[in-house]
């Protein structure tokens, strides 16, 4: 009932041309070539009982329901429900669980997750077990447990640990627990989450799926027809979906998705090579480099490295302010996933949240540095980069 044939008769294109397109000539009172962003918060019913696809923009709204299919398509599901925040979709997911079951989650998961998930755990509405998902030993017993869900986010956030996540549906399958795979980082042209396995994959679309920081936003996408129509109701029932005007601007921003993110991506790996061999950084967290631990799982379920990556600076935080005040380039700034270049400082900024003990066991030391690479020239942001190491001396 809510998805929509927001587009023209299926065609055989791929869901990269069918994103670029979607909904363009589907206005047929004008001829719009864009398709035009429908504000309404309601909708006439033709008669008594005669409902038309839409009725209230919290249920349904024409202009969502374009970006839904459209994100659907790139990541091979069945249907998708956007929702107004990436944290609102892991909220909505987390409905699917009943009071008191367990659910196993990244260690070193995006701050807001972590905060989310340990306030669940201390309200005793779930049992929520943090594990390291890179070590396979221990996810395999964290299974003894006999979780209702498995939440992963690979590569995961600050950190960039890649979980294998054939193995991480596999072990969910056997066990009879719903996975749930995070792609915010990869983006789908990247990471295709569901052909290894996974029952729903999620985005915070205010990153690269948007791109240009400009809105915020979320996503949920079903493997199956019903458990997308199981996520779509829980977003309209809880009242966590997306605005027409933000669907709007993620649509403009899916457009150049597959573009902004391999040039985002090169330049990433030209400024980790850069950073790698500077004596100025004591670390380098990129899974494109042939020494981090995750970078041959990377390239075998990964068909692109990214444009996040981490560094640990030497000198502590001293040296951390200096460095980062000096930047011109990067902008020292939360989020992720744009045009532009950001720098942040998780202990202080993306996961101030986490307890300081959760953030040492997850690695995330106070020289700790997160960089998001964007579109500008990848020489200018080695030079930029370059200064202000040597400014460290
Ligand atoms: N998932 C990941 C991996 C994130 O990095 C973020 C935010 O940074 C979220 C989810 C939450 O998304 P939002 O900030 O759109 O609520």
């Amino acid at each position: 009932m809510f998805f929509i044939k927001a587009m023209p008769e299926k065609k055989p294109f791929t869901a990269l041309t069918r994103a670029v397109r979607a909904g363009i000539e589907t206005d047929t009172q004008f001829g719009a070539v864009s398709p035009p962003i429908h504000m309404s918060t309601n909708y006439t019913f033709e008669g008594l009982g005669k409902k038309r696809p839409f009725d209230y923009s919290r249920s349904g709204n024409p202009t969502r329901a374009v970006v839904e299919q459209a994100i659907a398509e790139l990541e091979g599901g069945a249907g998708a429900v956007v929702t107004c925040t990436g944290m609102a979709a892991l909220t909505t997911v987390f409905h699917l669980l009943k009071p008191g079951d367990t659910l196993i989650a990244p260690h070193d998961c995006y701050g807001g997750t972590h905060r989310l998930l340990q306030s669940y755990d201390q309200k005793a509405s779930l049992k929520v077990l943090f594990v390291d998902q890179t070590d396979k030993a221990a996810l395999k017993k964290a299974f003894d447990a006999k979780p209702a869900m498995i939440l992963i986010e690979t590569p995961s956030n600050p950190l960039l640990r890649i979980t294998d996540i054939a193995y991480a549906a596999r072990l969910a399958k056997e066990c009879g627990a719903i996975s749930v795979a995070d792609n915010t980082f990869m983006s789908p042209v990247f990471q295709r989450p569901f052909d290894l396995g996974m029952d729903i994959v999620l985005h915070s679309t205010t990153k690269y799926l948007n791109g240009h920081s400009d809105i915020v936003g979320g996503a949920l996408i079903g493997r199956t027809k019903e458990m997308a129509d199981t996520l779509y109701w829980w977003a309209n029932n809880l009242g966590t979906t997306g605005s027409a005007f933000d669907s709007f601007l993620t649509l403009r921003g899916l457009r150049t998705l597959d573009l902004r993110v391999r040039k985002q991506a090169e330049n990433a790996a030209a400024v980790a090579d850069f950073l790698y061999t500077h004596p100025a950084v004591e670390k380098v967290h990129y899974p494109g480099l042939t020494t981090h631990p995750g970078h041959d799982l990377a390239k075998r379920q990964q068909s692109g490295f990214g444009s996040m990556l981490s560094i640990e600076i030497r000198g502590g935080l001293q040296a951390v302010e200096k460095f980062v005040d000096h930047l011109s380039l990067f902008s020292l700034a939360e989020s992720l996933g744009g045009f532009e270049s950001l720098i942040a400082h998780p202990p202080s900024m993306t996961h101030a949240a986490m307890d300081p003990e959760a953030r040492l066991t997850a690695g995330i030391s106070e020289n700790f540095l997160r960089l998001s690479i964007g579109l500008e020239d990848a020489q200018d942001l080695i030079s930029d980069l370059s200064s202000s190491l040597e400014n460290l001396k």
